[in-house]
């Protein structure tokens, strides 16, 4: 075996599981990050680690590489309120784990932090702020360059207990979903925007008003947060032989944007091609490309459809609870290949994918950022507008923005 020292590009969740496993192994492995810390591009927000694409618990997975879930914190979720269109409320549930709530950011606890203590108790060397051309690297762990959906969240004090909702709107979230999350006291409350539009605050003005309206939140604002969503397909993941893991190889879904368990596997899989453990190509298409595929489908149809076509998917949703007695029958089903999804491929890439080279060589199929429609066009509420002033009112005291509309 090669004893070369590995390097890698981007200290993200993909980069440091790539890391923390080669160093593992006994390998020697450089991380350069462009930031000054891991978890620096999110700023404290929640995100849902989902336990539904594969059939074992992803902690257990975690645990099978070698990952100690305990270096984070994180929340395990059976239910939550599920918001239809029309503000009808109810409760998909199971009796496993169906997601787990991590945070993301520089603090100890977030997940990031875990990632990075695991990489360097192996013995990994992350350098920090620095700038390194991925074509000098084995492993490209950049993230996102482009942006095909955005999000934008508010983090508040709250004396709510722990809680998730999850909305399907196609008003406060055009062609998405919102949510609301709280753990130990601070809630997050999100919107996506799957289509671009000018002055975005105003759907997360309108997104809060809409979750004080309905739940007792007791909301004290700290910050707002948000980022940006790359879904690109490349047609290889080896390319001139460099492995791109996680979203910068585009392993991500592209209907709700979950993307933590593609970066962590991937990760993974790179760290044992460079071993000589496995075949990196092979295994994320065997593994992984099905269900990003899958999920690129899903979104197809999503953005077909407005607030009726949501309705129905909760109302299916629901109902295939009730025949199965687990609200998360419905999420795995989502990612079944099935006759029909395969015969929908073809369309789904004419229709909703671009080809683009990127100016690395490597080629993709991506999915631009949609345009607005007429319909996103509306009249803000008083209550809205009033939040807007709240918060204006609280940057001006110091209340950070990590994430705005300029960098959509
Ligand atoms: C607002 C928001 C909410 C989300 N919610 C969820 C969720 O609930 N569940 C979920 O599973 N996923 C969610 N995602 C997606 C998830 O965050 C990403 O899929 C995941 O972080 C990808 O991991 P990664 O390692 O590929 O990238 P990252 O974790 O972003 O890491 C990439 C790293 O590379 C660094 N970098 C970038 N360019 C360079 C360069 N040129 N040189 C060196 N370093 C570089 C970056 O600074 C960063 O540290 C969300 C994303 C956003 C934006």
């Amino acid at each position: 075996m090669s004893s070369e020292p590995i390097h890698v590009l981007g200290a993200g969740l993909s980069g440091l599981a790539a890391a923390a496993y080669l160093a593992k192994a006994g390998r020697e492995v450089h991380v350069h990050e462009i930031r000054s810390d891991s978890g620096a591009r999110f700023d404290g927000d929640f995100q849902g680690i989902e336990n539904w694409t594969s059939g074992s618990d992803f902690f257990d997975e975690m645990r099978g590489w070698g990952f100690d879930p305990e270096q984070f914190k994180s929340d395990a979720f059976d239910v939550i309120d599920l918001v239809h269109p029309d503000d009808e409320v109810t409760q998909p549930r199971t009796s496993s784990v169906a997601f787990r709530v991590v945070e993301r950011g520089t603090a100890e606890h977030c997940i990031d932090q875990g990632f990075k203590r695991m990489a360097l108790e192996a013995g990994a060397q992350i350098h920090y702020d620095t700038r390194r051309s991925p074509e000098d690297c084995h492993i490209v762990a950049a993230g996102p360059k482009e942006s095909s959906a955005v999000a934008f969240g508010e983090i508040f004090h709250t004396d709510h207990p722990n809680h998730v909702t999850f909305q399907l709107n196609d008003k406060l979230a055009p062609g998405a979903y919102s949510y609301l999350i709280v753990i130990d006291g601070i809630g997050l409350i999100c919107t996506c925007l799957w289509r671009q539009q000018k002055r975005t605050s105003r759907y997360l003005n309108e997104t809060i008003a809409w979750y004080e309206q309905h739940y007792e939140l007791n909301r004290k604002p700290i910050k707002r947060v948000g980022g940006k969503g790359d879904f690109s397909m490349p047609d290889k993941y080896i390319h001139e032989g460099r492995y791109y893991v996680g979203e910068a190889g585009g392993l991500q879904d592209f209907m709700w944007g979950f993307g933590m368990r593609y970066a962590v596997t991937s990760g993974v899989l790179a760290a044992k091609a460079v071993l000589g453990e496995c075949n990196y190509e092979t295994e994320v298409r065997k593994g992984l490309v099905p269900l990003v595929r899958a999920s690129a489908i899903n979104r197809f149809l999503m953005n077909r459809v407005g607030n009726r076509g949501f309705k129905m998917v909760a109302n299916h949703w629901m109902r295939d609870q009730r025949r199965k007695g687990d609200g998360l029958a419905f999420m795995r089903w989502l990612y079944k290949p099935g006759l029909m999804r395969r015969l929908l491929w073809p369309v789904v890439r004419l229709g909703m994918l671009r080809r683009k080279q990127l100016a690395d060589g490597r080629v993709v199929s991506r999915m631009p950022f949609r345009k607005s429609l007429a319909r996103d066009v509306w009249e803000p509420s008083p209550r809205a507008e009033e939040i807007g002033d709240e918060w204006d009112v609280i940057r001006r005291g110091g209340g950070r923005t990590s994430f705005g509309e300029s960098d959509a």
